[in-house]
């Protein structure tokens, strides 16, 4: 990366030392900037990386994050970092500017190459990795970044530079960013998750508008009304492509006659994995952003072809005793439970972990009909449980009590004992996984684990 005189000296403190803070740091000091990246914990991990980053010029302070370093002149914070944090009230109250990675990203990128990007609750990593499959099929260097991947500062400083970026946005990632304008951007959908963060609703729904932030091409979930309001509330006067499930609207993409469609056949339904409705619409919404940026629908069908699927996403572990077992471990906010059941027809559902302020009504209402039973485990369990009390209280109810790792061995068990040959045993969570384990994919691991463990006995 060539130095920027502009940032000679300036005093930046980045605010967390994980992933992309220390990418954040890395492209900060490599432009001349004076860099003080602070961090609330002292573990191997951030002292690791701080030995790293010292060893480039940077200083590092852990184990006190709640102050502001004196003389800072911008902030550059994690997304994680709630902004109810004090160190992030601080700057706020002095007037300092707080960006997020992807914010500085976009002040250090190459103006030549475009980013589309894709939001939503659910269905971002899917989406922006058919993407970039689309966009490598017509040939274009390109890459999945920002939420997935390597961060975005990296993105834009590689070399060669790549054609153009299919840049995952996170709410928080929006939240932390007042600049980026993308030349296409899709909404995929727009439910209740991280209210603990945002504060309300609302304050999530308008981070996620920021995608549509300056003129390009606003890519509209015509399936999804919070999403079309969103629309509505906020891209007037803008180029507007809705993709829905049913016949193509006016100047969208929709689903006819077994196709994909816009203005021309674009990829069978049967091409698109992996499999749901959900995931005809995250492929429409690829879709779309390539169309917007001006790819052939060759290009399209081929991109989707090619795509795999990223692992714990609706994948089939194994069928022991008649019976099918998939992990969809990913599925941590109830909009995606629900997506997942509604694939199934007669389900042992596992699910609980970490609520993050998320309610479990709704979800009990519209997948009710589905189960043969529910298997609970996890802190949040008991909200779960009183939703399912509530609204489906004929359906069996199995606590799993405890929060070490092998629990998935008990809750694999008991799920064997519900199910009955041609059930399906869904991992679904509706919930994070941070209670019991490192990430989502662990919980993943472990289930698959256990399934396997339960196959050999037999
Ligand atoms: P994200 O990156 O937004 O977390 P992923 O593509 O990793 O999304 O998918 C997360 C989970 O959300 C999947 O495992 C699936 O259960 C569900 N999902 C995927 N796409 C959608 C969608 N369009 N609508 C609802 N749920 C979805």
């Amino acid at each position: 990366m060539s130095p920027d005189s502009a940032w000679t000296g300036v005093r930046v403190c980045v605010a967390g030392i994980a992933r992309s803070g220390a990418a954040a740091a890395r492209a900060l000091v490599a432009h001349g900037a004076a860099v003080t990246v602070v961090d609330g914990r002292d573990g191997p991990a951030q002292q690791q990386a701080a030995d790293r980053l010292r060893a480039l010029g940077a200083d590092v302070r852990l184990g006190e994050s709640d102050h502001l370093p004196e003389g800072s002149e911008l902030v550059v914070t994690s997304p994680g970092w709630r902004p109810d944090q004090p160190l992030l009230v601080a700057a706020s109250d002095a007037g300092v500017p707080v960006w997020g990675e992807v914010e500085l990203a976009w002040r250090l990128r190459d103006p030549g190459v475009p980013w589309l990007g894709v939001t939503g609750t659910n269905g971002k990593t899917t989406t922006v990795e058919m993407l970039a499959a689309i966009l490598t099929a017509a040939g274009r260097r390109t890459l999945a970044t920002g939420n997935v991947g390597v961060p975005v500062v990296e993105a834009v400083t590689a070399d060669p530079p790549y054609d153009v970026l299919a840049v995952e946005l996170s709410s928080f990632q929006l939240h932390w960013t007042s600049s980026v304008e993308l030349a296409a951007a899709a909404v995929l959908n727009v439910a209740d998750d991280h209210a603990d963060w945002h504060g309300s609703p609302a304050a999530y729904a308008a981070d996620k508008a920021l995608v549509w932030r300056g003129s390009g091409t606003v890519v509209v979930n015509a399936d999804d009304a919070p999403t079309r309001s969103l629309a509505e509330r906020t891209a007037a006067g803008r180029p507007v492509v809705p993709f829905t499930l049913g016949a193509p609207p006016p100047g969208g993409l929709g689903v006819r006659g077994g196709w994909l469609v816009d203005h021309e056949p674009l990829v069978e339904v049967a091409d698109v994995r992996p499999p749901g409705r959900h995931n005809l619409a995250n492929a429409l919404a690829a879709a779309a952003l390539a169309r917007a940026y001006g790819v052939p629908a060759a290009a399209v069908r081929d991109g989707l072809r090619a795509f795999r699927p990223g692992p714990h996403r609706i994948a089939r572990v194994a069928t022991v005793d008649g019976v099918d077992y998939v992990d969809d471990s990913k599925a941590t906010n109830p909009h995606a439970a629900a997506a997942s059941l509604s694939g199934f027809e007669d389900v042992v559902w596992v699910a609980g972990g970490l609520a993050k302020g998320a309610r479990f009504e709704q979800l009990v209402v519209d997948i009710r009909r589905r189960l043969r039973a529910v298997v609970l485990l996890g802190r949040d369990r008991l909200l779960v449980a009183e939703a399912l009390a509530r609204h489906a209280p004929d359906v069996p109810v199995v606590h799993v009590v405890g929060t070490d790792t092998g629990v998935m061995d008990d809750v694999v068990r008991a799920a064997a004992g519900l199910a009955r040959p041609g059930d399906t045993v869904l991992l679904a969570p509706a919930c994070a996984s941070m209670d019991m384990f490192p990430d989502y994919a662990a919980r993943g691991d472990a289930f698959a684990a256990a399934v396997h463990a339960l196959g050999e006995r037999r």
